[in-house]
């Protein structure tokens, strides 16, 4: 989702410059722990952060079972309450669908902000291996955000989660340009129209106004959400805020921070 280290953005093109260059290697024993299901926790991830992301998609495809078992597999639910359709059938196409995917706590990673997606390679030369995927989640960053309520709602572990695997499933890409929210967010913002809450407005921060008059603020970002308030009313907006300089993904020239 998420602010990209050094402005650059996730698209197919380095994707494919990934799995050439950036390899994250996986123990073989989590190709079998990934069936049936496909995505799963490192043993390394604490129950109270796997809990956390599990209570956030509960909420958000409606699923009151959705849970990580005691293995760390992602389990789906049944019989859903309200919440977001689309999320659910993203999650069920992940669950099917032919990849691995391994949650890592990158919660001490400098070089992460919020959540990304890298491909990975088992470790073990196994024949046939399935491509897999890892989606390193900063839960740390997530804490350290403010602003308001329904734009928190709108950005947090979960859907930070169901991006990355929008890349995995989807191979959707982000946008260039400022302004807009790009084909993975317009995917993300379907779900949040379903939940009821705000879209996000735009793909990549920007600096806080704040900032242009204070020293002291100089580091504030912000990413803004939207939400229709009814028919031929103007759309109220809502903002998600946080020090760049805390969490990262500000380019150098210091002009735009870049979420991927
Ligand atoms: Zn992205």
């Amino acid at each position: 989702m998420l602010p990209s280290p050094r402005g650059t953005l996730f698209s197919k093109t380095r994707r494919a410059a990934l799995l050439a260059v950036v390899l994250l290697f996986l123990p073989a024993h989590l190709l079998a722990e990934t069936n049936p299901g496909n995505v799963v926790c490192r043993s390394e991830l604490a129950v109270e952060r796997r809990e956390e992301l599990a209570s956030k998609l509960r909420k958000i495809t409606g699923w009151p079972n959705l849970k990580f078992d005691l293995s760390g597999a992602l389990r789906l639910g049944t019989n859903p309450v309200g919440g977001s359709k689309t999320a659910r059938e993203l999650l069920s196409q992940v669950v099917t669908g032919g990849a691995a995917v391994v949650i890592e706590d990158a919660s001490q990673h400098a070089d992460v902000a919020f959540c990304q997606v890298l491909p990975a390679k088992w470790k073990s030369n196994l024949q046939d291996p399935r491509p897999a995927f890892v989606v390193q989640v900063d839960f740390a960053d997530f804490e350290n955000v403010i602003g308001d309520t329904r734009a928190l709602q709108a950005f947090n572990v979960g859907w930070g989660l169901l991006h990355e695997l929008d890349h995995v499933v989807n191979n959707s890409m982000d946008p260039n340009c400022l302004g807009e929210p790009g084909e993975c967010e317009a995917h993300i913002n379907k779900m949040r129209l379903e939940c009821g809450l705000p879209v996000r407005a735009e793909y990549f921060h920007t600096y806080s106004p704040l900032t242009m008059n204070s020293t002291f603020m100089s580091r504030l970002v912000q990413l803004s959400f939207e939400q229709e308030q009814g028919p031929g009313k103007k759309k109220k907006r809502y903002l998600v805020i946080w020090d760049a300089e805390l969490i990262g993904g500000v380019t150098q020239d210091r002009k735009i921070a870049a979420l991927r």
